[in-house]
């Protein structure tokens, strides 16, 4: 099927560089028609983003911190300047201090605790609803979880209280903008070697051990979540909303290590 996404535009918030999720997602959507905006964080990033966001054909790159709601501002504004609506988003942004991404969960400071949560989940109510106000002929958001969510995974810690909040999200706000024809939901990837993936202490053997213990017995690719994200972004899935999607290569319904795994 080609050009699924003619004639929709659409952001995509997270690209860092070309292992990012965000930019697995835009390939997919630039290569079915999409016409991208991205934004970047800081100039460092924006520096690798913009030969990216050419790549992909967009003309629109704005740069957006998701701690300052000015900011996230701005970009919506300008999108209504330059596009007056808007078809879709992307939100694949997370952030923890990384020095609380290992041991225990329990000493998590109140401060990190609350900046985990505003970058990491509460970001997606204030795009979704920024984006929701220029949905004029309905939409689709949607975010990347995983499943540290609902269970405990080591060293992800308040990642996972804090993805936990953002499929809730993804619910209450599927539940809110169901009327107008907006759709929301979330990609649970598996394990991908990403910057926000390193930040999580032993990350190396999470990968090599949902390698080796997933149905597929491999992890997945930016290429495969793009193409459950073009799915959940296209009107191929016009009667899916609320939905955690998981593109984990079929780990999270295995209850125990495969064999030769214990063998070891
Ligand atoms: P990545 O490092 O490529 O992307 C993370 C992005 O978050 C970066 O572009 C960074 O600039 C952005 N970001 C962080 N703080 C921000 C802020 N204050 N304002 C704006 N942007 C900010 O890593 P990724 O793995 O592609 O992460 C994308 C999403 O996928 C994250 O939500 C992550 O939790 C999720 N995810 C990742 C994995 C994995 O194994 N890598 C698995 C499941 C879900």
């Amino acid at each position: 099927m080609d050009n699924l996404m003619k004639g929709k535009r659409g952001l995509i918030m997270g690209v860092a560089n070309d292992h990012s999720i965000a930019w697995g997602i835009a390939k997919r959507l630039a290569g079915q028609g999409a016409e991208l905006a991205f934004t970047y964080q800081g100039e460092a990033f924006g520096r690798r983003v913009k030969p990216l966001a050419e790549q992909a054909g967009s003309k629109l790159l704005l740069p957006c911190d998701v701690e300052d709601s000015t900011s996230i501002d701005s970009v919506f504004d300008t999108l209504k300047r330059e596009w007056g609506s808007l078809d879709f988003v992307v939100h694949a942004i997370g952030f923890s201090d990384r020095s609380e991404l290992k041991g225990l969960y329990a000493d998590t400071t109140r401060e990190n605790f609350i900046r985990t949560m505003v970058i990491s989940c509460y970001s997606f109510t204030e795009v979704t609803r920024k984006a929701a106000a220029l949905m004029e002929n309905g939409g689709s958001a949607l975010t990347l979880t995983y499943a540290g969510s609902v269970r405990v995974m080591p060293n992800y810690n308040v990642m996972g209280v804090a993805k936990a909040g953002l499929e809730a999200s993804v619910r209450y706000l599927a539940n809110d903008y169901g009327p107008r024809n907006i759709r929301v939901n979330a990609i649970s990837a598996g394990p991908v070697r990403t910057l926000a993936g390193a930040g999580i202490s032993d990350a190396r053997h999470m990968f090599t051990y949902q390698q080796r213990n997933s149905p597929l017995r491999r992890t997945v690719t930016i290429d495969e979540i793009g193409g459950s994200a073009l799915y959940l972004l296209s009107d191929l899935s016009s009667g899916v909303t609320g939905e955690i999607h998981y593109v984990d290569s079929g780990y999270s319904i295995v209850s125990m290590p495969v064999l030769e795994e214990l063998k070891r």
